[in-house]
């Protein structure tokens, strides 16, 4: 264990105090080797995953250096932009930065998608210290003349292998043409693939590189074990399952957004406290969400794959992997979330009679078998009453196009011109 403190590693007094009011007694190890180099403004190529404390790793020296550094602002510009794939993980690094920079009194804008553009736009008007942003949104205001990326000195590029996987590359290439080749830049991916050595071949100087906690050792500290059940006994086995008191904070996963407010469904009709947070749902549903769970108001989150990536919520107890995902990948980053910070955690996961070739492909990465549990005497539960919306009273299906007189129609042409 290091005895390092962030002192040791340059950190002034105002970061360090509300880093001391947040317990972060000790640096974590992408904090002890990145912080140093970033100091000294060299470019950064961090191999990490969340969890590892890199948010911190990143932004303190950022922060700091614009606190150090005199500067007018212009109007719609800003010094920093940090780039993350969602909006959870745009909302979170905002949030982490306020807590650390308390004392510092910067300046800060957070643009993403799925919500009225005027509060960004306001926020921007007189331009920031810092700016968190997801690619879409960003590239959008900036094309109607809302931000000006010709101020930047930091630039951060977050989760770069997602942002790939979400298919930014396009809009990312068009930011950074925006922003002076004068600057810091940081660079974080979890994975390392050759289309992200490539991007960062051709983003950083001479950079310094920093891999830590590889994720396989993650992997193992967690408990994991395994259901064999059918397809249709999944809800049964779930609600009987959450009888273990022992989960008190549970994310489920589900492969599908129906699939995540069916399992809400069944849960509320079981008592149990949840719910989902997927692509469907609007921000403000998805925030009121994750605050709740957070907040020990829920105990369970239902969540997909994409709405999950990037929340950082402590002290889960369990993942329940309700669907097994498609990608055997997102196994790793899923049981991820229950051992945050080197915690230990647990997760359970359901196999159906479909996903026997997924749980291989998902042993092959992990290089293990997973413990085979067996299943409980499962709890009897009331048939699931599907309302199909297009069906009338008589069970039969409605035909939306017949006519309103119920005379049969001879032609349907379309003809917008004629009556
Ligand atoms: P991140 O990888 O940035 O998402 O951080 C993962 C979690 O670790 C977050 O909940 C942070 O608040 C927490 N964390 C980061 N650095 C430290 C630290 N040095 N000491 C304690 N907790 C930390």
């Amino acid at each position: 264990m290091t005895t390092e403190t962030f002192q040791d590693l340059g950190i002034i007094e105002p970061l360090t105090r509300s880093l001391d009011e947040n317990n972060y007694t000790t640096p974590t190890p992408i904090q002890l080797s990145a912080i140093p180099p970033l100091l000294e403004k060299q470019d950064l190529l961090g191999i990490a995953q969340t969890g590892t404390g890199k948010t911190a790793a990143f932004s303190l020296p950022i922060l700091q250096d614009l606190f150090t550094t005199e500067c007018t602002m212009a109007p719609r510009s800003t010094r920093a932009l940090i780039l993350a794939p969602t909006r959870e993980l745009a909302i979170q690094i905002a949030e982490s930065c306020q807590i650390y920079g308390k004392y510092l009194s910067l300046s800060y804008a957070t643009i993403y998608g799925g919500v009225n553009q005027k509060r960004q736009v306001k926020m921007m008007s007189k331009g920031v210290d810092i700016l968190i942003a997801t690619p879409g949104r960003l590239l959008d205001l900036m094309q109607q003349g809302h931000v000006d990326l010709g101020s930047v000195t930091h630039f951060v590029l977050d989760e770069a292998d997602r942002m790939l996987d979400m298919g930014f590359i396009h809009d990312i290439k068009k930011i950074i043409a925006k922003i002076p080749s004068k600057r810091q830049t940081l660079l974080f991916s979890a994975t390392m693939p050759g289309s992200i050595s490539k991007l960062a071949n051709s983003l950083l100087d001479n950079p310094k590189t920093v891999e830590v906690t590889p994720e396989v050792i993650t992997v193992e500290k967690i408990d994991q074990s395994l259901y064999h059940v059918a397809k249709i006994d999944k809800r049964a086995l779930l609600v009987t399952i959450l009888e273990n008191e022992d989960i008190t904070k549970a994310i489920i996963f589900s492969r599908t957004k129906h699939g995540a407010n069916r399992i809400v469904k069944e849960l509320d009709r079981a008592r149990i406290s949840s719910a989902a947070i997927h692509g469907n749902k609007s921000q403000s549903a998805r925030q009121k969400a994750l605050t709740a769970f957070k907040n020990n108001e829920i105990r369970t989150l239902v969540a997909t794959d994409i709405a999950a990536r990037g929340i950082d919520v402590d002290n889960i107890s369990h993942v329940i992997n309700y669907d097994l995902p498609s990608e055997p990948e997102s196994y790793v980053h899923r049981i991820g979330r229950t051992a945050r910070a080197g915690t230990q955690g647990i997760a359970i996961s359901f196999c159906d009679e479909t996903e026997g070739k997924v749980l291989n492909a998902i042993q092959k990465i992990i290089k293990f078998e997973i413990a085979v549990s067996k299943t409980p005497e499962l709890k009897k539960l009331a048939p699931i009453v599907t309302e199909p919306k297009d069906r009338n009273a008589t069970g039969k299906q409605k035909n939306t196009n017949a006519p309103k007189n119920n005379k049969p129609q001879k032609s349907r042409r379309r003809n917008t011109t004629c009556r």
